[in-house]
């Protein structure tokens, strides 16, 4: 009898232990759903930022910002050793799956753009001194010759063996698709590590997962291209990049003419399309960098002819030198302002 009730308390206080457990176990979940951990870095000429909520925070964003700096020393074409740079030097060779992926994209979005978006624009951008320093308005005559050598539809690429070749005197710069393909890579680390809310700032694109920890709309600000610190608004969004491309990002002036960095590859000179400012939206954020650069180069009209071809895959926000806001119709409801914005419908 007295050995039944021992083995009745022995299990009764199991029962009590296990449930401690559950409920340390619980507790500590709780404690840790909301951590945050943020971290900057300077890479790709910019500064990011990388924030993470939960219990996998820190991990998630360790890996992420050793992602950054492995991706910077394999695209960057500022350095001596990176891949992208000797693939420059070597006229191709055979590429690594990130330099790959990044080639097909590039590629298949020149087709769609017309061109607009043309990775080999860097005999181009070292030219005029937005690569390797040293700012100024190059001759005509070297322009004209330089374009000879820009246009993607003559790079060679073999997928069975990653093998690229590049025509004499074509160079590769990835500087307008390699951040958001970095943003790309560090949503998959956050998923990775089952991380559910977060937010990375790369330079001022920014990509968002999930929404915030407590289950709002993040809010990402779109900056005024009068460059004055004032916003043109707001974009409440969850699981969406963010991307905008610029003239007022970088640009010199020499006798009193500003020359910004985006160059439309049809011309060699930087794009004078009438638009100051491209915000792309989309779940895609390496198409979403790369278009943001693309449509600026189009200018409006064909910015919109190319989004009603392709709206299931993003949503934009054109701002006009004029200073008009335009806002593709999806963003009706998330892009929050108090400026007055005129909403592109799908005919
Ligand atoms: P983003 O800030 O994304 O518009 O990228 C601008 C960068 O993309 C420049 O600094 C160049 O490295 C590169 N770039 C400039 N013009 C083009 C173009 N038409 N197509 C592809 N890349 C470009
Ligand atoms: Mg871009």
């Amino acid at each position: 009898m007295k050995k039944h009730i021992s083995v009745i308390m022995v299990c009764m206080l199991s029962v009590i232990l296990s449930g401690c457990n559950n409920m340390l176990d619980q507790g500590k979940e709780l404690l840790f759903a909301n951590k945050e951990v943020t971290q900057s870095v300077f890479a790709m000429d910019t500064y990011m930022t990388i924030t993470a909520y939960g219990p996998n925070a820190e991990e998630a964003v360790k890996e992420s910002v050793a992602e950054i700096n492995r991706l910077d020393t394999l695209l960057s074409t500022g350095k001596e050793t990176s891949e992208i740079t000797k693939v420059n030097q070597n006229h191709g060779g055979k590429i690594s799956q990130d330099t790959a992926f990044l080639w097909k994209k590039s590629r298949e979005i020149f087709e769609k753009t017309d061109g607009a978006f043309d990775v080999t624009i860097y005999p181009i951008m070292k030219a005029w001194g937005f690569a390797g320093g040293g700012f100024h308005v190059p001759a005509k005559e070297e322009i004209e010759y330089l374009l000879s050598h820009v246009n993607s539809g003559r790079v060679q690429y073999v997928e069975t063996n990653r093998q690229l070749s590049l025509p004499q005197g074509m160079e590769l710069d990835f500087g307008g698709i390699a951040k958001g393909y970095t943003s790309q890579r560090i949503v998959e680390i956050m998923k990775e590590h089952q991380v559910k809310n977060s937010m990375i700032n790369l330079g001022g694109n920014v990509q968002l997962l999930g929404t915030k920890p407590d289950g709002s709309l993040y809010r990402v600000a779109v900056k005024n291209p009068e460059n004055d610190g004032s916003y043109l608004g707001i974009i409440e969004e969850s699981d969406k990049a963010v991307i905008t491309s610029g003239g007022y990002e970088r640009f010199f002036e020499e006798d009193g003419e500003l020359y910004h960095h985006i160059i439309d590859p049809k011309t060699g000179y930087p794009a004078k399309s009438g638009l100051s400012s491209v915000t792309i939206v989309s779940s895609d954020a390496t198409l979403a960098d790369a278009l943001s650069t693309a449509l600026f180069v189009m200018g409006k009209e064909n910015a919109v002819d190319f989004w009603r071809e392709n709206s299931d895959s993003f949503d934009a926000v054109l701002c006009l030198d004029s200073g008009d806001i335009w806002i593709t119709k999806g963003l009706e409801k998330s892009f929050v302002t108090e400026k007055s914005v005129k909403v592109i419908d799908k005919e």
